[in-house]
């Protein structure tokens, strides 16, 4: 039996992880486009970045492990072909080269996703994005003290850079369409306390704006953080079915994560599910889910058939700020937020807030409040 699996990234290096931990002796061919042995990408947006911590920590293992694991880890490679009859894929290095094929009996995708670019016209030119370990350490050599540093975007992304720039001793200014940051996710009583963080470090936080090449006339560094597009071009020309923008894009996968063809899984970015515990499909971008997903992903590559179940879950850190998110208020919203605690974080004091609907608890987080974690996720399905 031969499992390939094409997306060296988080999701796709804990399957591969997981396989041999569960005991699976056959055939793994682990291809990914990048250079650089699997890593984890929240770093390069917090530790990496601030120059608090090394590359090699990000790396999910070693190189070394792979070989002593009989895993043919092939980097610098892009899959480009699936050919699902022949169960075969077609391999080219990304530098250029000949190309050459792989078999499979069972296929798992986990191409991640792309960060959008913002095409403002030539005057404005290339704005910098952040994906891969190269953007982040091009972000971290822009800045300086007093570079003036135009970021694109308050979501997750496009805070956690302001935070190290500002870090940094950059001047920096955030554009924003919405009337807070990270309002669609968290709702305006709790994005209110992000815009508070970011404007009492000093950021220059302009909402409710449509960004304009005057705005950023003297700008030094242009940052783009409007989010990301999956890769999801190799599975499509390979006819598996795709979700439609308004479904959330992705790769469409069933509960159990397979998709149109049952030999071929899709996890991580790229995965659009049918999340049986929330009962309806969700694609999710985060960090636990990409390890959570390859892992059930593993054992079903394996001969099982489990669905996977688990709620989303995010963290971010910013300047002094630690939070932990759990669940998904969805597009039917919620009735109400009840916070405990302080929400003064400036100050450094916790709270929790947990998101109601129909007097259930559909989501909650914690800032600050390390000791919640176990709470805030127990609290998701209780009545309040
Ligand atoms: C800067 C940053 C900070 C983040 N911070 C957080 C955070 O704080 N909390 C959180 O929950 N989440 C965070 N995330 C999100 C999290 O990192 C992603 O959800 C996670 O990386 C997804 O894993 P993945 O394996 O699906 O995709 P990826 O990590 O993107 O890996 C996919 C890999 O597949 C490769 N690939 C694509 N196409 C091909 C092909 N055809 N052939 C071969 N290889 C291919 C790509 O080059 C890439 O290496 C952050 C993301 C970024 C970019």
């Amino acid at each position: 039996m031969s499992i390939v699996i094409i997306g060296a990234g988080l999701a796709g290096a804990t399957a591969a992880t997981e396989l041999r931990a569960q005991g699976y002796d056959g055939e793994i061919v682990l291809v990914g486009a990048e250079p650089t042995p699997p890593y984890e990408r929240p770093p390069l947006s917090k530790g990496y970045l601030l120059g608090k911590d090394a590359f090699d920590s990000a790396l999910v293992h070693e190189q070394p492990w792979y070989l002593e694991h009989d895993i043919d880890l092939r980097l610098g490679t892009r899959a480009t072909a699936i050919d699902r009859e022949r169960r075969i894929v077609r391999l080219e290095p990304a530098g250029g080269g000949p190309s050459a094929e792989v078999s499979y009996d069972a296929l798992l995708l986990a191409t991640g996703a792309t960060a959008r670019q913002l095409d403002m016209g030539d005057d404005v030119g290339e704005f910098l994005t952040l994906r891969s370990v190269e953007d982040s350490t091009r972000l971290k050599e822009a800045f300086r003290s007093g570079t003036k540093v135009a970021i694109v975007g308050a979501g997750w992304i496009g805070l956690e850079v302001a935070a190290a720039a500002r870090e940094a001793g950059s001047d920096v200014t955030v554009f924003e369409t919405a009337a807070l940051p990270l309002e669609r996710v968290l709702g305006p009583e709790v994005a209110t306390v992000f815009a508070d963080l970011h404007r009492g470090h000093g950021v220059d936080l302009r909402l409710s704006t449509t960004v304009t090449p005057a705005d950023l006339a003297d700008a030094d560094v242009r940052i783009a953080a409007i989010g990301v597009t999956p890769d999801v071009e190799l599975a499509a020309s390979a006819g598996l079915e795709i979700a439609t923008r308004e479904q959330g894009g992705g790769v469409l996968v069933d509960a159990m994560l397979r998709t149109s063809d049952p030999r071929v899984l899709a996890i991580g970015d790229i995965a659009n599910h049918d999340h049986p515990v929330l009962g309806r499909r969700i694609r999710v971008e985060h960090w636990d889910t990409a390890i959570e997903q390859a892992k059930v992903a593993a054992r079903n590559l394996a001969g099982a058939d489990e669905p996977y179940e688990r709620l989303p879950y995010f963290f971010t850190d910013q300047y002094d700020l630690g939070m932990e998110y759990v669940g998904s208020v969805g597009p039917d919203g919620y009735d109400r937020v009840d916070i405990e605690g302080s929400t003064d974080v400036l100050a450094g004091d916790a709270f929790r807030a947990f998101w109601v609907r129909g007097g259930t608890v559909v989501a909650a987080m914690h800032a600050n409040d390390w000791d919640a974690s176990d709470a805030i996720r127990d609290s998701i399905g209780s009545r309040r």
